[in-house]
């Protein structure tokens, strides 16, 4: 890649003007870093978000609705909701639940 760069800067003519192109490239490659932060954070919100809104979920699985992996805030974890939720999981990810087949659902 830098050899790329390399040859690239000594066609363009800029070599002598490296330093600007290499603090360029730094400030580029800060930037992806700084968006896989962002894409990671927003994965693990994505992933402890409250199911019904946009709220974090309970900390210490609290909201964890029961045989999902979903979870709930403290607005939304009252048992007509995690029922709600229960019966979402169950319609979206059937096979998630074909071994509770035969338990008390
Ligand atoms: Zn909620």
């Amino acid at each position: 890649m830098f050899a790329v760069w390399h040859w690239l800067l000594q066609v363009t003519g800029t070599a002598n003007e490296s330093g600007k192109w290499y603090a360029w490239w730094s400030g580029f490659g800060a930037d992806l870093e700084e968006f896989g932060i962002v894409v990671v954070i927003a994965g693990v919100y994505k992933r402890h978000k409250c199911q019904s809104c946009w709220r974090p979920a309970l900390k210490g699985g609290l909201g964890r609705v029961a045989g999902t992996h979903y979870e709930t805030c403290h607005k939304h974890t009252n048992k007509d909701v995690h029922d709600a939720l229960k019966e979402q999981h169950r319609i979206r990810h059937p096979e998630m639940h074909e071994h509770l087949k035969g338990e008390s659902a």
